[in-house]
């Protein structure tokens, strides 16, 4: 097959180079999880990693969970209420994901919480502003429902600390100093006290001076890191035993259902039996260009994603081989990246669209979007607006001097901490271009100048009245998170007006793909006839998504990813 699946290898009686009750197959925050949970439910389990570090995407990401009904949302004095979480769920999957599941994810997502919380070093706290992606549907909330992960010391991992994948250097302060979901809202958005937070935080990472003798890495680790790292010493602490190095080539089965893999162990086949199941966690496929050709809209491109380059489909195609059903193959978490060159090559623009000043368009200068709009959603309207224009794909982002030199951008720090004669000389053209008038931006950029000209005139009119009339940016809870409270009379609405003016070029990227194996409320893959195929789980990004097309809030793909990893331990051991 073109995507590069291989047939699967008969079965076979004994032959086995290794048994294990359990096969998690990646390291993910969903496969380490299972992994655990397994373990403690009385599990011989052994984890597969076809990377030489463990962690996946879960190990780079804002490591945040979107969990309704989570018990520190009580504690905190906001209880939420499930029926409010299924209706919102229900309206934002649109009947595109059974009942059974929703309510699974309902009623498991805050057990494996508490369970994680109770039998691991991980330890999350609420965020009470960070509000649901999707405000205006019925049973959303505005804040609480988002966790995020405690800070974690490194030092607790001991040497295995140097297996664990890198955060990106756009998730750090100056590339380097970590900083938790709460304190980098604190910065971003100039709350109250962010200098002196900043401060600290360069302090603390200078003065741990034996740290510093042995790694430019963070000791403090958060976010994504902060997560995988607990679980990894969940791990450790349990003598979980996880293989680098060792990618899954195929299924084994017989005719009662799967009976382990075909690994790769650096370079070498090995045959592993799994007792009681095989639970596929190997991420989606946005790195192989074959299977977004074939599954995603026109055009894509794997250099668009901003995940580690191992996830290219494996678990998806082997369970394909043997007869899964797949779904949501052509939607992704989607994500409007940027180039940025380097050993990162591109980041995702979470957050610096919703601060003001700023105006996204296509070719013809036209807007086609809530700059503040969630990610996935910016993503979205880019291919629609391409299908109806033909002038998207990519957009740009257009910013003047003033934003510049308030606000980062991507890579770009703002303009008082680093101007433009101190960024590399390579970058202006590539990952920024610049120029003196709007009309002259709009020429070096290909876009149509008097749609542009036009469109920044409109910007200003509602930066100063602070209504959008045309895609209601600022309106709402969410758009206004990421907003600069001190900007009046909408943190989101600034004028556009001073030169020199900015253009990033944005790509429809994405944070992961969320198609892949159907799998029922247990998390066990479905045939195409519905029938479970015994023996086999899939969770996080090889499987279908829970949340269909949508991103209900911040952490809907670790959230599900964990929760089913957690569900299909218990499966498979019987309780
Ligand atoms: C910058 C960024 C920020 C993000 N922030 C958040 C957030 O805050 N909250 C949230 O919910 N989501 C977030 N996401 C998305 C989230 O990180 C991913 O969707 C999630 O980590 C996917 O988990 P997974 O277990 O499916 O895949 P991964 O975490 O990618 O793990 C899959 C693992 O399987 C391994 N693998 C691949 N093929 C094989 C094979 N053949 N054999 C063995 N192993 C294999 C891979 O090497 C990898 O280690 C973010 C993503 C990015 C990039």
């Amino acid at each position: 097959m073109s995507d590069g699946a291989r047939t699967n290898v008969p079965a076979g009686d004994g032959g086995w180079d290794h048994e294990v009750d359990v096969v998690v197959v990646g390291s993910g925050a969903g496969g380490m999880t299972a992994a655990i949970c397994a373990h403690d439910l009385g599990q011989s389990a052994l984890v597969i990693e076809k990377s030489d570090q463990y962690g996946g995407t879960s190990a780079i990401s804002g490591g945040g969970v979107w969990v309704p009904c989570n018990h520190l949302m009580a504690a905190a004095g906001a209880p939420d209420n499930y029926d409010d979480a299924l209706a919102y769920l229900k309206a934002a999957t649109r009947g595109m994901v059974s009942e059974e599941r929703l309510r699974a994810y309902l009623d498991q997502a805050p057990q494996m919480l508490r369970y994680l919380e109770r039998k691991t070093g991980l330890r999350y706290r609420t965020m009470p502003q960070y509000s649901d992606y999707y405000p205006h549907l019925p049973g959303s909330r505005s804040g609480y429902r988002t966790l995020d992960p405690l800070p974690f010391d490194a030092r607790e991992l001991g040497d295995e600390f140097a297996h664990q994948r890198p955060p990106q250097p756009g998730t750090l302060i100056a590339g380097r100093i970590a900083m938790t979901a709460a304190e980098a809202h604190t910065m971003l958005t100039k709350e109250r006290g962010w200098t002196l937070l900043l401060a600290r935080k360069m302090a603390a990472y200078w003065l741990d001076l034996r740290w510093r003798m042995k790694t430019a890495r963070d000791r403090r680790l958060t976010l994504g890191a902060a997560l995988v790292g607990a679980l990894r010493k969940a791990m450790m602490d349990r003598g979980v035993a996880l293989w680098l190095e060792t990618a899954l080539d195929s299924l084994l089965s017989d005719s009662r259902g799967v009976t382990g893999v075909v690994a790769i162990r650096r370079g070498a086949p090995v045959r592993i039996r799994a007792r009681r199941g095989v639970i596929l966690a190997a991420g989606g496929f946005e790195h192989n260009q074959a299977m977004r050709q074939r599954y995603l809209p026109a055009p894509t491109s794997a250099e668009w994603t901003v995940t580690p380059s191992e996830n290219t489909g494996d678990a998806i195609r082997a369970g394909l081989n043997l007869g899964a059903r797949a779904d949501l193959m052509d939607h992704a978490w989607w994500a409007p990246t940027m180039f940025v060159g380097g050993r990162e090559k591109r980041r995702a623009l979470f957050i610096e669209r919703a601060l003001p000043g700023c105006v996204l368009v296509n070719r013809k200068g036209t807007r086609f979007v809530d700059e503040a709009a969630p990610y996935s959603d910016i993503v979205y309207a880019m291919y629609a607006d391409n299908e109806k224009t033909g002038a998207n794909l990519p957009a740009w982002l257009i910013f003047d001097a003033e934003f510049r030199r308030k606000y980062p951008m991507g890579p770009l720090l703002p303009g008082m901490v680093r101007p433009d004669k101190s960024l590399p000389p390579d970058w202006l053209g590539t990952v920024y271009f610049r120029a003196d008038s709007i009309d002259e931006l709009a020429r070096r950029i290909e876009v149509d100048v008097e749609g542009l000209r036009g469109t920044i005139e409109r910007m200003n009119q509602f930066a100063a009245t602070g209504e959008d009339l045309e895609f209601g940016k600022g309106g709402n809870p969410f758009d206004r998170y990421y907003g600069d409270i001190n900007v009046k009379p909408n943190p989101c609405l600034g004028p556009i007006a001073k030169a020199p003016f900015y253009a990033i070029r944005i790509d429809a990227g994405d944070i992961g793909t969320k198609g892949g194996l159907l799998t029922d409320e247990y998390a066990r893959v479905l045939r195409d006839d519905g029938q479970p195929i015994a023996g086999l789980y899939a969770i996080g990004n090889s499987s279908a998504a829970v949340m269909g097309p949508s991103y209900p809030g911040a952490g809907s793909t670790l959230g599900p990813a964990m929760t089913f990893g957690y569900i299909a331990a218990h499966h498979l051991a019987g309780v």
